[in-house]
């Protein structure tokens, strides 16, 4: 079978991750890089030796043979760069969020489905290891029905660091972080039906919100709490860790700190290590997102081949991205917001 050839667009923080997960992945190869900053293109060129470099996506399109883009450039150009691969009939794998707001993104979705190309979402949380083993053990229905969940990621790690943007844009924790722990909670409980958010920004340095609590009805009538936090100082410090508490009639499920799976039913606890693989590319405390970095790419890879639709595919996520918008309209409107409203 033939390797499929992808381009990188977007050579900055992330995108090292996803480069290291590609010279992993058999069946796919990454055989352009484009960035705009010529430091961050030189540096990715170098550290995985790929040859052809481009300043300009438009240029890079048209000089190379291309199955796929892969683009993690941050979210104000993503809509662009979506429009202008799907035209060019590529298929797409775009960062999380996937766009500033739900207009773009259903032009996004709509521009790849009339190339008849797949477009995929790189919304990864769900698909750590750990998470997944939850997600798994309540589909295999060990705990019943699930009506209550509280899906949790609270931390004091130092974001901004590497991630200078979160400290300046307006929005930060639900779009940056909460996008992913809604998405598990939709994962777990399917889609929503109607939100209520309350926002708070504790660190007086950064100019968005760091604290969110949401609660969340669901179609099939559960509940569910998301509540994340970058202003959480506590022992252990559990970052980049999600925590899940749900019940179901028959029993329930708990995903504590350090990747410990209590599942209990008829009576009695069984306790699973769902700890993350170590791959050789990663570096604790990030292993788990890493891994799921190539989890999440090897499926697109897998799509690619079979021509199946991604289970987190853009068509997917507009339902995601809608969680985002209707909490932050909540939070400003101090209201629940129903998601047929937008
Ligand atoms: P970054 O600023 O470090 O890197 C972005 C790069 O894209 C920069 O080098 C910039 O020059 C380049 N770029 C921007 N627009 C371009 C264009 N039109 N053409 C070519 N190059 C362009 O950002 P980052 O921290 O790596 O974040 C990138 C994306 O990854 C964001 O959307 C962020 O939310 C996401 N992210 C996802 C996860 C995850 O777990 N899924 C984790 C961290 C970041």
């Amino acid at each position: 079978m033939e390797t499929l050839k992808g381009a990188l667009i977007g050579c900055g923080f992330f995108a090292q991750n996803h480069m290291h997960a590609w010279a992993a992945i058999d069946g796919a190869e990454i055989v352009a890089l484009c960035d705009r900053d010529p430091d961050s293109l030189k540096n990715t060129a170098k550290a995985f030796d790929v040859d052809a470099t481009y300043g300009d996506v438009a240029e890079m399109i048209a000089a190379e043979r291309l199955d796929f883009v892969d683009i993690a450039t941050t979210v104000t150009s993503h809509r662009p760069l979506v429009e202008l691969a799907a035209a060019a009939g590529l298929n797409i794998i775009c960062q999380k969020p996937f766009a500033e707001n739900l207009d773009d993104a259903r032009a996004m979705v709509k521009s790849a489905q009339q190339a008849n190309r797949i477009l995929m979402v790189h919304e990864n949380f769900r698909w750590q290891s750990a998470v997944r083993a939850a997600i798994s053990a309540i589909q295999k229905g060990e705990i019943g029905t699930p009506f209550f969940g509280r899906v949790s990621f609270r931390s004091a790690y130092d974001v901004y660091a590497n991630q200078p943007y979160l400290a300046t844009d307006d929005r930060f924790i639900i779009q940056d972080l909460g996008i992913h722990i809604l998405d598990i909670s939709r994962a777990i409980f399917g889609n929503a039906t109607s939100i209520s958010a309350l926002i708070n920004r504790i660190n007086p340095k950064i100019k968005g919100e760091d604290v969110a609590t949401m609660l969340l009805n669901h179609e099939n009538g559960a509940t569910s709490v998301v509540d994340c936090s970058y202003s959480t100082k506590r022992q252990p410090e559990t970052f980049p860790e999600t925590l899940l508490e749900i019940d179901g009639d028959r029993g329930s499920l708990r995903l504590e700190a350090g990747y410990k799976l209590i599942v209990h039913k008829d009576g009695t606890d069984q306790v699973f290590d769902v700890s993350p693989p170590l791959l050789p590319w990663v570096e604790r405390p990030w292993h788990n997102i890493q891994e799921s970095v190539q989890i999440i790419q090897q499926h697109f890879v897998e799509c690619l081949r079979s021509g199946t639709n991604p289970e987190t595919s853009g068509d997917d996520n507009l339902n995601t991205l809608a969680l985002v918008e209707a909490a932050y309209l909540s939070a400003q409107e101090n209201r629940t917001v129903k998601l047929d409203e937008l």
